[in-house]
This record gives C-alpha cells, sequence and structure tokens, in this order.
C-alpha cells in the first residue's frame, strides 16, 4: 500500500515537472485559448467580464506573448498565442474592438453561418455586416461549420455538405475567412476509420487547420493540424487560475 502511494506521488510529481519544464523552456509552444461571449459582468461559465477579459489581456502582453492569426502562425516564433470566440455573439462585436485595438492584439471568430443567419437561442448574434465591418488588422474569421451540430455521430456525407455551406454562404456574403474549422462542441469522430475519413473531408476542402477543445498546450511541429487543442478560459477563472492554465493548459492532472 505504501510503496503503492508512493509511485502515485512520484507519478503526479513528474508530470508536474514535465509541464513546468515545458513551460520554462518555452520553445514551440503554441497556446489557443477558447472563449465566447463578453459582457460587462459575468454569470456563466461561457461569458467573460471586460474587466477580467482586460485583465488577462494585459498579463498576456506584459509577458511577451504574441497574438498571432491562424494564417500567420510561425513555428519558429516563440510564445505564440492565439485568442479565439466562439459562434458570433454580438457581444463581440461591441466590446472586442476597442480592447483589440486599445492592446494591438489579434482574435479569431469561428463562425457557424446559420448562427448569423436565424439566430440562436435567446441571444443577440452579429449580423453578415457586422462581421465585414470588423477591422482585418485585427479579426480573422474562421469556420464553426453551417448548423453547429456535433460531429461526433454524423455522416461523412454530412459533414462535408455542411462544411461546405459554412465557406459558400461566408463567400457569398464577401467575408474573408481563414481555412480553419472549430469543430462544433469540440466534438467529431473517435473511431480511427471515421477519423479519418472526416480529416480527409478537411484536408479536400483546404482546411489547414481544426481546434478541438482538450485543454492542452500545443508544440511544434504538430503532428496533429485537425486536432489542435485549445485551452478553455472560463467566466468565473480568477487571473491566478488563468495563469496556471497558461502553464499546466488542464489543471486537473487526470
Ligand atoms: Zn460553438
Amino acid at each position: 500500500m505504501i510503496l503503492y502511494i508512493a509511485l502515485l506521488i512520484l507519478i503526479v510529481f513528474l508530470i508536474i515537472e514535465f509541464r513546468l519544464y515545458l513551460f520554462l523552456f518555452p520553445k514551440n509552444r503554441l497556446i489557443i485559448l477558447m472563449y465566447h461571449q463578453v459582457e460587462e459582468k459575468t454569470n456563466d461559465n461561457l461569458t467573460v467580464s471586460l474587466k477580467n477579459l482586460e485583465l488577462q489581456l494585459k498579463y498576456l502582453i506584459q509577458n511577451k506573448y504574441k497574438t498571432k492569426f491562424f494564417s500567420e502562425i510561425n513555428p519558429k516564433e516563440k510564445n505564440t498565442i492565439i485568442l479565439t470566440f466562439d459562434d458570433g455573439y454580438k457581444n463581440n462585436f461591441k466590446y472586442l474592438p476597442p480592447l483589440l485595438e486599445k492592446y494591438n492584439l489579434k482574435a479569431t471568430i469561428f463562425i457557424p453561418t446559420k448562427f448569423i443567419q436565424e439566430g440562436y437561442k435567446n441571444y443577440e448574434m452579429m449580423s453578415f455586416e457586422d462581421i465585414r465591418n470588423l477591422n482585418e488588422n485585427h479579426f480573422e474569421i474562421a469556420l464553426h461549420s453551417h448548423e453547429h451540430h456535433n460531429f461526433r455521430n454524423l455522416s461523412t456525407d454530412y459533414i462535408k455538405h455542411d462544411l461546405e455551406n459554412n465557406m459558400q454562404i461566408l463567400d457569398e456574403e464577401k467575408i474573408k475567412y481563414s481555412k480553419v474549422l472549430a469543430y462544433p462542441y469540440g466534438k467529431y469522430p473517435k473511431i480511427n476509420t471515421r477519423k479519418k475519413e472526416i480529416f480527409s473531408i478537411l484536408c479536400d476542402l483546404g482546411i489547414n487547420f481544426a481546434v478541438r477543445i482538450g485543454n492542452k498546450v500545443n508544440y511544434f511541429p504538430t503532428q496533429k493540424p485537425y486536432e489542435l487543442c485549445r485551452i478553455d478560459i472560463k467566466g468565473k477563472d480568477t487571473l491566478v487560475k488563468f495563469k496556471l492554465k497558461l502553464i499546466f493548459g488542464k489543471l486537473k492532472l487526470f
């Protein structure tokens, strides 16, 4: 029993050490943060308060992180971070431009085109006009499917058609976008054969990267461009928790 506990402690220690090592020697780290809504005040985990977001952005700048678009990723640059916002909420349009301009930062917004066309629950979403008006020095638009359905158990044909729709509508609306996909709910098939089918469709469609959640830091050179991880920044995260997430990604050990 004592041996077992000692072994467990050793394993936990090694995991922490290894992640710290990777943090302290940041060669080729690619951190992708995931946000959703921004409001004056937060009541849930999908909404970050304006004040907290500003504190987080200031921390990134003070610590020499460089925000990039997916289209500019350069494996030779250190401390690259990508800020991503999902779904196209109107509050992103309201609060992000002044903030990103003030600190000269960049962010990627993943757009599910059906949410823009038809709305989503009771939320106010951006219009295509809003998206067109985002300053391209600070905003990159990318794909988030058309219908925003969980891809895990959907047919290959459906997924292909849905992604084509997503791109076609953005094209028709004259919105410039990067061929990067955020899987709706971060989900894609788990079974290897199905996964390969979906990845080959992404490749055929010219999609360069796809992001899941995973809560891990990525490292170059990435062998898995269609399984890049994002770190979920929650509305209730304190600044300390935010800093720890930049080091460890997932805060739970297992
Ligand atoms: Zn989404």
